[in-house]
Order: C-alpha cells, then structure tokens, then sequence
C-alpha cells in the first residue's frame, strides 16, 4: 500500500510515505492488529487522526488503549497492519517520528533523586535540544513547576511529579503528544491544572490521551474513541456520542399513582419500561415519539400525567450502554 522505502519518485527519499493526504493527517492507521502470544490486544484497527485536534481514547481495563499508544510511540512493534506518524512509515523511521513526539507514559517513570531542572537537562541532553536552558525555562512555567523548583522529584506530591511528566513530553516541542492516564491519581485542583496544561498545548499540537473518567472527555476532548476488547466501537465528535446507542431515547414520566404499564410495553416504538413507583423510564427507538402513547395510555387508564421529560444520556451511560454486553 505505501510506496516503497526509496521512494517512487526520489530515489534518494529515505522514509516511506503515507499513501494518503499526510498534510492533514497527523496518525493514520490501517488495518493494525496486536497479538501478545495468543492474547489479541489490537484486532483489525483503522484511524485517521487530524493535526491539532485532542482525542479521548477510552475503554474498560485492558481493551487495548495503552499497547495503542505503545505502538504508536515506537515502543512495541505491531503484529500487522501499517501506521504512519505525519506521514512517516512507522516500520522504517521510528527514529525520525519519537522525534516529533512527546510521551507521557501511564507509570510516568521519572528519577526520584534528582532536582527537576537536572532531570528536564538530562531529558534535553537525549533529544540533542540547542538553547536548551530558555527551553526548559519556558516548559516549567507552561507546567506551573516554579514554585516546587527546589525539590528532587522523589520529594513531590503527585500531582508536580505529573507536571513533570507532562514537561519532559512537551520538552522537544513535539508535534504529537501522547499522554496515558494523564491525570490519574490527581485530587481535583490538580485535574482541573493539569488539564489545563493539556488544552492548551492541544492549540497548536495532535493530542492523544486516554482516561477512565468521562466528565475529562467532555472538559477536554475534541473527539472520542471508544476501544472495547481490541477494536474500536465509537470514534467521534463527543457531542455525537449518542448516537452509538442505536439513538434510542429515554422518557421520565411521572403519574398521580402506581400504573401497570403491560400494555404500555406493547406500543409502537417501546423498548423497555422500567419502574419505580408512580415514576417510571420509557425507552424507545429514536426515531418514534411515544409521547402522545403516553397520553392516551394514562387517559385509558384513569391516570393523571405529573411530569414527562426526556432523560439526557450522560457520557458515563453511553460508554456503559457501549462497552458493556459486547
Ligand atoms: P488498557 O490500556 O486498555 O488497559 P492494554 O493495552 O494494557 O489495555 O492491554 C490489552 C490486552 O493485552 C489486555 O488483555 C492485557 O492483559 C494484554 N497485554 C498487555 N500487555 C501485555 C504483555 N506485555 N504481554 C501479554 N499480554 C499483554
């Protein structure tokens, strides 16, 4: 599918190109698959990531998020499939793309011993980085670093040492940053900053982030990728999430006494009912307003109509609706 290593028409051309439109395209991936000895980790992934855009990569517990990431950022190779990083092969250039690159990884490994300028001048030294104390100055102040400057890492809550993290990706001004469970572990000030940090390096740069919490998707995120068991089963804008759910729609009707709602269930449209009392959930296929069943149901049925509203799916009940029972 890509051209070959030297190029179809440079054959001095040392990288492979992406067959696609690369100038919009930051990650492309097609057809990747992941095997761990007998275990599939990744089955069968395509994407297209654009320039500038911060994607939430969700899923449960060992649906494949972090071996994407690793992947993608060189550090394991992939079983089959073809991924391209700006337009770069990832098989033949794996040193030119972690060059555009920044990395936080989900156990941020860090130095404990050493003080925080000494470890971003080490991390500086093995990207070759020219003028690198004005850079390192610039990455603790985007960081919010300064005020525990004077501490060795080992000495930092965890909320700095994720900070630091955070600046040692962003450190070789890369192009891409991948960020696993960047905010893991944070009390909810350091959520707030870190995300913070996030969205605005996410003005100029492809973010790439996974996490477990929904309400960072929506603070953050731009799009959402949902990954269950190894395959992608939503990618899309995160306010078009529902329609993962098969579109259908939630009604909260409340009726001056207990109702039984058998012949309710049967009516065009009606998924299921649940109930809690004179309250209960109708849901019904999206594209069927079961509001006015409802009036002639509680008209039927001696029943007086308190309340009827429609129930916004929240982000946490999409991905269970999504993830669960698959
Ligand atoms: P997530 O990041 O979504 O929790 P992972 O990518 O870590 O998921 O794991 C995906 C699957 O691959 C899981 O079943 C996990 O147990 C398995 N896995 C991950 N790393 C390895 C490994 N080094 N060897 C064997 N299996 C692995």
């Amino acid at each position: 599918m890509g051209f070959s290593r030297t190029g179809f028409f440079n054959q001095s051309l040392a990288v492979t190109l992406c067959p696609l439109n690369s100038r919009f395209m930051s990650i492309e991936i097609s057809h990747l698959t992941k095997l761990y000895g007998e275990q599939k980790a990744l089955d069968d992934i395509n994407l297209s990531i654009h320039k500038g855009e911060i994607t939430g990569l969700l899923g449960p517990n060992g649906a494949g998020k972090s071996t994407l990431m690793k992947i993608i950022t060189c550090f394991i190779p992939q079983t089959c499939g073809e991924l391209w990083v700006e337009g770069l092969n990832i098989k033949d250039n794996s040193l030119e793309i972690r060059k555009k690159l920044g990395y936080l990884p989900e156990n941020n490994p860090l130095y404990p011993e050493m003080y925080i300028k000494e470890y971003l001048a080490f991390i500086a030294g093995i990207y070759k980085i020219r003028n690198f104390q004005s850079k390192i100055d610039e990455i603790i102040e985007i960081t919010g670093l300064a005020p525990e400057i004077h501490k060795t890492i080992g000495k930092l809550s965890k909320g700095f040492r994720q900070r630091v993290g955070l600046a040692q990706a962003l450190l070789n001004d890369p192009s891409v940053l991948i960020l696993d469970e960047p905010t893991s572990g944070l009390d909810p000030n350091q959520l707030v900053e870190i995300r913070e940090v996030i969205k605005k390096a996410g003005r100029q740069k492809t973010v790439i982030m996974s996490t477990h919490i929904m309400q960072e998707v929506e603070a953050v995120c731009d799009r959402v990728i949902i990954i269950n068991k190894g395959k992608i089963v939503a990618d899309d804008k995160t306010e078009n999430l529902s329609r993962y759910t098969g579109g259908s729609r939630i009604i909260q009707v409340e009726f001056d006494k207990k109702a039984d709602l058998l012949s309710l269930k049967g009516s065009v449209g009606v998924l299921k009912v649940h109930q809690e009392g004179p309250r209960c959930l109708i849901f019904s296929k999206g594209e069927v307003d079961i509001r006015a069943a409802i009036f002639k149901y509680a008209v039927d049925h001696d029943l007086t109509v308190l309340s009827m509203s429609e129930n916004q799916r929240s982000l946490e009940n999409i991905f269970r609706e999504i993830t669960s029972g698959r």
